[in-house]
This record gives C-alpha cells, structure tokens and sequence, in this order.
C-alpha cells in the first residue's frame, strides 16, 4: 500500500529529525517524521546544549521551554586520585538530557499539526524525477518530493544511498556510558574523577531527575579489549576512581559503549534525498557539538526545502561544517585527554 501524503519524509525521531520536522512543518511544508522505534526513549545522551544549538531552539519557539528544564550553572568539581582539587564554572553551556529536548520538540511538532510515526523503520528506498519511495520491512511504502535521512550515525539512509562515510575509528578510545543514580552524591556538580593512572569517570546531573549520566574508562580483558557496561562493572568501575566509600552507582535505565568515531558523508544529497545530523558526521564528544550541529543541519536544510536556499547551498554549507566539526572536535579531544592528566582540570579544555 502507499501512502502520498508527505512533501518531505524525514527518517528519524532524534533532535535532528525533530527540529527538521517542525522547521518544515512551521513553514507550512507538509511533513512525515517517521522513526524505527517503538516510542520515545530516556536516555541523557547529548547533555548540553550550545549558543547555536539553542539559537536554533529559539527560532522554533521552544528555547524558553528548554531553559525551565536545563541547567545553566554547573559547576564543574574535579578530582584527582580520588582527592578534591578544584570547581570550575563554565558559562555558556546549557545541561539538558537529550530526551527531554526530544519531548520538548515532539511537543512543539504536535504544536504545529505533526507527530512521530513510530515502529516505522525506513528499510528501502527508490527515487524517479517526481518524488522518492520509502518501504518499510512490512513492505508499506512511504512517497514523498524529499527525504531527509536523519537516523543516526549507522544510518540505513545513508548506506541505501550508497553514500560512504570516511574515516576512522579509534578502537583503542572508548568509553562505556549509561544513566544512574547515585543517592549520596550532592547534584549541583558535574564530578569528575581522574586517576593517576590515566582512569576517568564522570557523573553529571541531568536536571529535574534523580539519575547521573554516567561516562568511564571501561573494564577490560587480559588482552585489554573494552568489557561491555554493566550495573556490577559501574559500581566497580565507580570504586576504583571516586573512592568515596557509602556512595554506588544504582539502577542503570541506559548503558552502552562508545567509541570514538571520526568520520563523515561523501555527500549530502542523492537526487531527492539528503543526511543530516550524526547519519552525516560522527565525531569525538569533546565540546558536546553533535547535537548542536545536528540542530544547525535541521535549520540548514529546512531553508533550503523551504526555497530561502538551495539544496547545492545546504551541501556546500553542511560539508564544510561536518569537516571542521572533525577536526574541531579531535583537536578538543586531545585537549580533554591532556587536562584529565593535569590536576584540577577536566572537561571544560574542551569547550569554548
Ligand atoms: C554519552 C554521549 C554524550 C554526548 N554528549 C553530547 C553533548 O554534550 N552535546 C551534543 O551536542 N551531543 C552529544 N552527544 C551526541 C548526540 O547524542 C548525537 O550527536 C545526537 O543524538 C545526534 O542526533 P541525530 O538526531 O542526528 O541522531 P540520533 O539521536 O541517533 O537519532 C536517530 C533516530 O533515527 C532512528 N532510526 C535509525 N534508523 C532508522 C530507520 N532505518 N528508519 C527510521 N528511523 C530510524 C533512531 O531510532 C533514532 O531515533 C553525545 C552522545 C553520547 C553517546
């Protein structure tokens, strides 16, 4: 069965596809923001939101909702050894849990007369002169003038539209991370523990909740491959760098392995079709910029779509960004590592 009903069929419910869909759908574009899940998830992921991340947000209407639920003033607490050594306050940065941006602009997507499909996994994809054919694995199909490939970094879009993604990965840099909480633990900090050792493990406070979003150095095997996350491997891995007897990490509702990824799209555009967000670029998380600059492809391609610009313009524009992202954020990467050597310094040498 087809359905015709949308002018652009985006391919993703993340911060990308949702601010691209209720930048369509403000401008009056008629617009269908499908996505392979079941429904929303919870998990902090991309914590903090930038000047341009939030610009975008303001142009949507909802930077004054993002405001009530994120925290401005973090103060930044590091540890060295398992000893206090420093507070640092970072201006300028916003601390939010991605999920609840994503419910912010789900809401503001109902707000403008869409919503999310769910459990709608884009699986196949034709085009001709007039419009492009998404199937689902059901075999429904999906037409529509456009279609914005916004499905994450191991994008199905992308690898449909024979785009290649250049790059490497570092296998010898991961991380595991998760969401926690942590009773005890005062929340007005985001706890950094770096260890003499080269170790490190942080704990922030994702606002309005009682859970930490987790990042460590992982466990590893005798032949020192990364252990997959687990709430024993947390409170292991919590010991060994906090030190701090009487608090443990409880109850993860998310974990996962993260591996540093430099790489980006050949191209941004195959006839009707485009990639944006991380489906584009993948990078190290030093400077929480891919959220943010996921945000800025979102208001990119919406002027283009929306006739301000030109599909040529969103390429050009969008390409070169997505490559100084990559080499911004290895150069800032490299910047964290070294202050997470140093006591009293951490995360903050990365942004700004
Ligand atoms: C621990 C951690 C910390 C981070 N910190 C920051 C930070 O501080 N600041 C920042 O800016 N960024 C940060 N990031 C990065 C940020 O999370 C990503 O850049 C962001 O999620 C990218 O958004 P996206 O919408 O492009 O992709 P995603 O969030 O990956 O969304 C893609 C969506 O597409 C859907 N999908 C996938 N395939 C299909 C398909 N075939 N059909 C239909 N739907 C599909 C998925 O279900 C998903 O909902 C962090 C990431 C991690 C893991």
């Amino acid at each position: 069965m087809t359905d015709t009903s949308a002018g652009v069929l985006v391919v993703g419910a993340g911060p990308t596809g949702l601010a691209l869909g209720c930048e369509l759908a403000r401008r009056g574009i008629a617009v269908r923001v499908v996505d392979g899940r079941d429904g929303p998830h919870g998990e902090s992921r991309g914590k903090t939101l930038n000047a341009a991340g939030l610009a975008v947000l303001e142009q949507l209407g909802v930077a004054d909702r993002i405001r009530a639920v994120g925290n401005p003033e973090l103060v930044f607490r590091k540890y060295f050894d398992g000893e206090h050594i420093d507070d640092t306050v970072v201006p300028g940065t916003l601390f939010i849990g991605q999920w609840q941006i994503e419910d912010v602009l789900r809401r503001r997507l109902a707000e403008l007369g869409g919503s999310v499909e769910w459990g709608a996994r884009v699986a196949g994809i034709a085009q001709d002169a007039q419009g492009v054919t998404a199937t689902l694995p059901d075999g429904r199909t999906i037409r529509a003038e456009w279609l914005a490939g916004c499905d994450g970094g191991g994008s199905t879009v992308r690898r449909l539209l024979g785009i290649p993604f250049e790059g490497y990965t570092d296998e010898g840099q991961s991380m595991v991370v998760g969401d926690v909480r942590a009773p005890g633990l005062s929340r007005g900090f985001w706890h950094q523990w770096f260890t003499s050792d080269g170790g490190a493990m942080m704990l922030c406070p994702i606002p309005g909740t009682d859970v930490f979003q987790l990042q460590s150095s992982p466990e590893t095997d005798t032949e020192g491959r990364t252990l997959p996350p687990s709430a024993e491997g947390f409170r292991r891995l919590f010991d060994r760098h906090a030190r701090m007897p009487g608090i443990r990490p409880v109850d993860p509702s998310w974990m996962s392995t993260w591996r540093v990824n430099v790489r980006m799209a050949g191209r941004l555009r195959e006839g009707r079709a485009f990639l944006a967000g991380d489906a584009a670029h993948v990078h190290p998380i030093a400077g929480g910029l891919g959220m943010n600059t996921g945000l800025q492809d979102a208001a990119a391609l919406a002027r283009a779509l929306g006739g301000e610009t030109t599909p040529d313009v969103y390429e050009s524009e969008r390409l070169a960004a997505a490559a100084h992202l990559l080499a911004d954020s290895t150069e800032r990467m490299r910047r964290v590592v070294t202050a997470t050597r140093t006591p009293g310094t951490g995360t903050e040498a990365g942004l700004g």
